[in-house]
């Protein structure tokens, strides 16, 4: 079986055809520049095309794709036939989406509903799965939701301490993100511990951050909230924030409350603390070479993602697992000592040898410590490839 898998920004569009029995990445590649020029980069193995190509709509964007997959020299099947299924990213679910599903008129009319909460990513990804409906009317399409794996958090978790009326006009909510990766990793976790039974809390530390408290296999609590702003601090988000705080800056600056997010959306968070950068390896030659606010930007980050896995375990009574994955997750060893040596207190004990490990999946706390610590690398294209797989299936 071929799945597509389809990441739709305003301006780009991700895609990999995958084999979601085997997880083999057949072929996968970016288009950018959409509505300006247009360009696809297409890589198959080590073979990388780059190719300019006019793309006014998603719609040229997406034939470009189809184009090349079925290229004899650049492609990888014979004909679009041999696309099975396609998988679309979908950022927002709002309330409606406790699932992936198969895409049809009233889904579509759903994600739009759901555009007010996610205002950038919803409609970009809804003109991803219109320009493969028109493109490939006869394939089915699945949409595959950000906020999905965390519907089962009990409304203590996911409810706002504001008037109830915003709750129930609005929806307004803890949604939380990542939740494909969550979703991964929390199925990954349970194939290695053998059971689903047992408390883990997911460090999804990237260059967007999110933890999640998953008892059972199913999401409890999680740290993104109405938006992806919320939690820890990110490379660029400025994570959970004292609203005074926009009102004094709108205030004093005479800034808009938009422009006033953006800030706190693209300019702080590390980036914004070191004054250096967002990357977490510029962070660490910076602190290496002596620079204070590197340093700080670093501290401040182990801090709060020590305490959000402090509050979960409280919100548990407990953790059996904790799992590290993400860009820094999987990379950053400093990144996770520091961490864990916040967690001594209950019992978490690393292993520094093991610890060396960079995106593999490996146990990387002592036999003694009561808590087991995990690197699993994430993969979320697999699991939308498997999630889009199951449904089509299950549809014939
Ligand atoms: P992601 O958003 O999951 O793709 O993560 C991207 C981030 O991972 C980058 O911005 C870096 O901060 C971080 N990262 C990637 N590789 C490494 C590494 N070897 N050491 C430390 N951080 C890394």
């Amino acid at each position: 079986m071929n799945v597509l898998i389809i990441n739709a920004g305003s301006s780009s569009l991700k895609y990999q055809l995958m084999n979601p029995e085997t997880g083999d990445v057949e072929a996968k590649g970016l288009c950018e520049r959409i509505n300006i020029d247009g360009r696809l980069t297409h890589k198959v193995g080590d073979k990388k095309y780059v190719k300019d190509i006019p793309m006014p709509t998603h719609a040229e964007a997406i034939t470009a794709v189809l184009d090349i997959l079925v290229d004899p020299v650049e492609g990888v099947i014979k004909s679009t036939d041999e696309i099975d299924a396609v998988g679309h990213r979908v950022l927002h679910g709002g309330m409606k989406f406790s699932d992936s599903c198969i895409i049809d008129d009233t889904v579509i009319k759903a994600i739009e509903d759901c555009i007010p909460l996610g205002p950038l990513h919803n409609p970009a990804n809804l003109m991803g799965i219109r320009a493969c409906q028109k493109i490939m009317p006869n394939t089915p399409q699945v949409a595959v939701f950000d906020t999905a794996f965390h519907m089962t958090m009990p409304p203590k978790a996911y409810r706002y301490a504001i008037p109830t009326e915003y709750f129930e006009n609005d929806d307004i909510r803890r949604y939380g993100f990542h939740g494909t990766s969550h979703k991964y990793i929390a199925r990954r976790a349970a194939a290695l511990m053998g059971t689903k039974d047992f408390k883990l809390i997911n460090c999804h530390l990237g260059n967007g951050s999110s933890l999640s408290a998953v008892m059972n296999g199913k999401c409890v609590d999680t740290s993104m909230g109405l938006s992806p702003l919320a939690g820890v601090p990110m490379g660029t988000r400025c994570g959970d924030i004292d609203a005074c705080v926009v009102q004094f800056i709108c205030n004093k600056y005479g800034m808009s409350v938009d422009e006033c997010l953006t800030m706190l959306n693209k300019k702080s968070g590390v980036l914004g603390m070191s004054g250096v950068s967002s990357d977490f390896r510029d962070l660490e030659e910076g602190k290496n070479n002596g620079n204070a606010d590197c340093a700080m930007a670093l501290d401040k980050f182990y801090y709060e993602v020590a305490k959000y896995v402090g509050a979960y375990a409280a919100a548990m009574n407990g953790v059996d697992v904790i799992t590290f994955t993400a860009g820094v997750g999987e990379n950053d060893c400093a990144t996770r000592k520091a961490i864990c040596e916040y967690l001594g207190f209950m019992g978490v004990k690393i292993d520094d040898e093991k610890n060396q490990i960079r995106g593999e999946e490996m146990k990387i706390s002592t036999e003694d410590s009561s808590v087991q610590v995990w690197v699993i690398p994430t993969n979320e294209e697999l699991m939308i490839a498997q999630d889009t797989a199951e449904l089509v299936k299950a549809a014939k």
